[in-house]
């Protein structure tokens, strides 16, 4: 170690990083090298160059430089799957992401009424906008709609029994369970119906002076076929309505806007107009905004949430408010929203506009692979997402790869390279290829693609490269 660090390379490195940080990676190195020498390969190690001193301090230089890059970062995202939850959900518009960073790098009226010179409330930012858009009479915004959901139940029925169907007592992922929820917020679970059939009549039965609550949550990752019944909003409502019970609604994903492509997703307002005194969605969904949990519904509702004390534990930061308010404004104009939220854009995209951009996409791998692979456009069925509406199909299409010469690694090991590009691509595999769906891509990326196809493809079947290391 001593020699090493005395070194004029080492030398160049301390004053790059640190001599703390320079030591710290040598002694890694020097760790790693260790290992490999005791388990046995000696002759490779020496024929190899690891022990001497130009090797160990290259590969310090790795570590160092590895620590140094962000481990949050972008991604190309050709799965297919428009709100992929593991990849991020929703981009923000380009309008949405100038008011984060004006908003982010400069003081703000964040809470801070600039009529009056007093203390104002971050919410007011984006209420307004989000009551015009929805026909609401008030809104509020949390972190998430899991926050909302949780806020709503502990404000309202802690205590207190809350009315649900069976068939409506789903888990949407990432734990989170409509009975766990229920549990945690201190609300009494009152399940109503059957596993396929729930009617008015089963939630009639079930109210009592206990009841505070008739929810309605959106079964968005399953679809229900065949012999089913579900009790609407309306209906809810009828029985709400009259004896002072609020009707709340989980939609999920929250449509604003209707696509030909979700035609069936219930729309915020639709809801409200059916009677639901309160309504739930996600920010980074179908919305296609920042994450963020949206209540939207009558104004007593929403006070009552509003100063719970959870409501201070899930508020929203200033970043999110501005990208909120920055997607939101985008809506009053739903032309506009469609060309300039990418979530929207994506899907509504139309096979011939997929179809071309994929042709493009095997354009560019062709130039910088050429060869090497067996290219080919596919029409696919791309996903609006995990999150959202999984079921949903898109019509779209794929760059499907498949490696020509005999002998050579596999596509999978194609599709682990890719996602240790520089710039990483995530792709699905099926059927012996790799398929680069373009559902998710812009056009400005397909170039950066072929890019990471082809830096994967020089390091397949190299035994001298190690999985990982630069
Ligand atoms: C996605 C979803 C949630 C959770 O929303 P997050 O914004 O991810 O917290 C809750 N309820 C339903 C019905 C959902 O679809």
């Amino acid at each position: 170690m001593e020699e090493l660090a005395g070194t004029a390379e080492a030398g160049r490195l301390v004053s790059r990083y640190s001599r703390t940080r320079v030591v710290e990676a040598l002694r890694v190195v020097l760790a790693d090298v260790r290992r490999a020498l005791m388990e046995g390969d000696a002759g490779a190690a020496a024929r190899e160059g690891w022990v001497l001193p130009s090797y160990l301090l290259t590969e310090a230089a790795g570590v160092l430089s590895a620590q140094d890059q962000p481990r949050l970062g972008r991604v190309l995202n050709a799965t297919g799957v428009v709100v992929h939850t593991n990849l991020g959900r929703s981009l923000l518009a380009p309008t949405a992401l100038e008011r984060v960073v004006e908003v982010a790098s400069h003081y703000s009226n964040l809470e801070y009424d600039l009529e009056a010179g007093t203390r104002g409330s971050r919410h007011e930012h984006v209420s307004g906008l989000l009551a015009e858009l929805t026909g609401a009479e008030a809104a509020l915004v949390v972190n998430n709609n899991a926050a909302a959901t949780l806020l709503m139940l502990s404000a309202l029925a802690a205590g207190r029994e809350v009315i649900v169907s069976r068939g409506q007592l789903v888990e949407i992922g990432g734990s989170f369970r409509i009975p766990d929820i229920m549990r945690q917020s201190g609300a009494r679970l009152v399940e109503v119906g059957t596993t396929n059939k729930t009617r008015s009549s089963d939630f009639e039965r079930a109210l009592s002076e206990e009841t505070a609550l008739l929810l309605r949550v959106h079964t968005s990752n399953f679809k229900m076929v065949g012999f089913t019944e579900e009790v609407s909003i309306a209906e809810l409502a009828a029985l709400g309505a009259p004896r002072g019970i609020p009707v709340a609604d989980d939609l999920g994903s929250g449509a604003l806007v209707r696509l030909p492509t979700f035609a069936d997703e219930p729309a915020v307002s639709d809801s409200l107009r059916a009677g639901a005194d309160l309504v739930t969605f996600s920010g980074d969904k179908l919305l296609g905004g920042p994450q963020a949990g949206l209540i939207v519904g009558g104004r007593i509702w929403v006070q009552e949430l509003a100063t719970h004390p959870l409501a201070r534990a899930f508020r929203v930061d200033k970043m999110t408010l501005a990208a909120l308010e920055g997607t939101l404004m985008l809506y009053r104009d739903p032309e506009k929203a469609l060309e300039s939220i990418p979530t929207l854009r994506f899907m509504s995209r139309g096979p011939a506009e997929t179809e071309r951009l994929a042709g493009d996409l095997k354009a560019v791998i062709e130039k910088k692979c050429g060869g090497l692979l067996e290219l080919e456009v596919e029409a696919s069925e791309a996903k609006a997402g995990g999150g959202a509406l999984p079921l949903l199909e898109l019509p779209s299409h794929a760059v499907a790869l498949r490696i020509v010469e005999a002998g050579q690694p596999g596509v999978s090991e194609l599709a682990a390279e890719l996602r240790r590009a520089p710039l990483p691509v995530i792709a699905r595999v099926s059927k012996a290829a790799l398929h680069l769906d373009v559902a998710a891509l812009r056009p400005e990326e397909l170039e950066l693609v072929a890019d990471a196809v082809a830096w994967a493809l020089s390091r397949v079947g190299r035994e001298d490269i190690e999985p990982g290391r630069p």
